[in-house]
């Protein structure tokens, strides 16, 4: 196949990020630490509303220090959504925490408050509950922020795949006790790998760092009164992150865009809908997405298939957890107690029937148009 690919999310550089990798080199601060770790930290702590940002090497190691600084270890619960990226319950294993999965619901594909109140039911309070805005679409914040606050229990936000979403004006990532946000390769905006983590608490942020650089506590020698690790991020990573950042705005306006455009081609399918939008939140709509309607004969494998003949990326909807090998012993909680068949959920459901469209910002008009007739004509449109 000889024609061009069309991605998925590819990175989408603009030249300023060199600058920075630039001055790394030129004053010789290539090290996990320097002036582009620092600033990259006060702006992104900026931009998001944040108090306080630590970079970090991945979106997981920043899960996994939040899991750390909130203190969760061996047997303690995290109740944490089924329909994720398992990047987000990994961490919960590397501390031997148990996961109790929780199910999706429609109106935004994430964790369902209904479901998540029948987890407090059956367990009581977990030490933690994590949520997370699935491409890009923020959670129902309100009705989950209200079920923690009412136990007293910590709100840890997977924000990796929704930096620069809002809910009600505020971003996804600075609602919980501490967010997370990742620069992966495909995210909206990347270091080529890296990961930020936020908080309102100085002291949480001043923890992360503490713990990604080898818990070294202060003295001459080298002194450790804690397991540690070496989760920071590079000098140079760091200066890609601050050129990027400068554009993460405009990124947003075209994932928009792409979204638009989808919505607007398809709109005569009657079979086919649009991931589901918060209407309380504006989403960077990170990765735009379909839904097929129940007993349609076109499946998202025959699309996908058709799209991957004209070397075109698509990529499935994340298959949940609770239907996950590595998890499956793991409890799973829907909303309306059907918990014991689990391929009846809404998130098994979301998965069986839906797929990614390629979202890459340097998607040009060309490249919409064969994407779009590809998938309308397995419609016969
Ligand atoms: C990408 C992603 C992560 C992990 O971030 P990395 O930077 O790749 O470690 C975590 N959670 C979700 C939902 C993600 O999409």
């Amino acid at each position: 196949m000889d024609r061009k690919k069309i991605y998925l999310s590819s990175p989408t550089m603009h030249g300023e990020e060199q600058k920075f990798i630039k001055e790394a080199f030129d004053t010789n601060w290539v090290a996990p630490l320097g002036p582009n770790v620092d600033a990259l930290e006060k702006e992104m702590a900026e931009y998001t509303g944040a108090g306080h940002a630590s970079a970090l090497s991945a979106g997981t190691a920043a899960i996994h220090l939040a899991l750390r600084i909130l203190g969760i270890g061996e047997g303690d619960l995290v109740f944490t959504p089924s329909l994720t990226f398992s990047a987000t319950c990994n961490p919960i294993i590397y501390e031997k925490a148990t996961p109790v999965f929780i199910d999706s619901e429609y109106d935004t594909w994430n964790m369902s408050p209904q479901a998540l109140e029948r987890a407090f039911e059956k367990y009581g309070p977990p030490k933690a509950v994590m949520v997370v805005h699935l491409y890009g679409t923020p959670a129902k914040l309100d009705e989950i922020m209200a079920i923690c606050k009412k136990h007293n229990v910590p709100l840890i936000e997977d924000a990796a795949e929704s930096l620069s979403s809002t809910y009600k004006g505020k971003h996804t990532g600075t609602f919980g006790k501490i967010g997370i946000y990742s620069f992966n390769g495909n995210k909206i905006i990347t270091t080529s790998g890296g990961g930020m983590l936020v908080s309102d608490e100085e002291e949480i942020t001043k923890k992360a760092t503490f713990l990604s650089t080898q818990a070294r506590d202060p003295a001459r020698h080298y002194q450790h009164s804690q397991i540690g690790y070496n989760y920071r991020m590079s000098n140079i990573t760091a200066g890609i992150g601050r050129g990027q950042l400068l554009h993460l705005e405009e990124h947003k306006a075209i994932k928009k865009k792409i979204y638009e455009q989808y919505k607007k081609a398809f709109e005569d399918i009657e079979e086919l809908s649009m991931n589901p939008l918060n209407k309380d939140g504006d989403a960077n709509n990170w990765l735009s997405c379909v839904l097929i309607k129940e007993g349609s004969k076109i499946t998202p494998d025959i699309i996908m298939d058709a799209l991957q003949e004209l070397n075109i990326e698509s990529r499935p909807i994340w298959k949940p957890m609770h239907l996950q090998p590595v998890f499956e012993k793991y409890d799973f909680i829907t909303a309306d107690g059907s918990d014991k068949n689990p391929d009846h959920s809404v998130a098994a459901d979301i998965f069986k029937r839906g797929f990614c469209l390629p979202s890459d910002i340097k998607n040009t008009d060309e490249d919409m148009e064969l994407i779009i007739n590809t998938v309308r004509k397995c419609f016969n449109k």
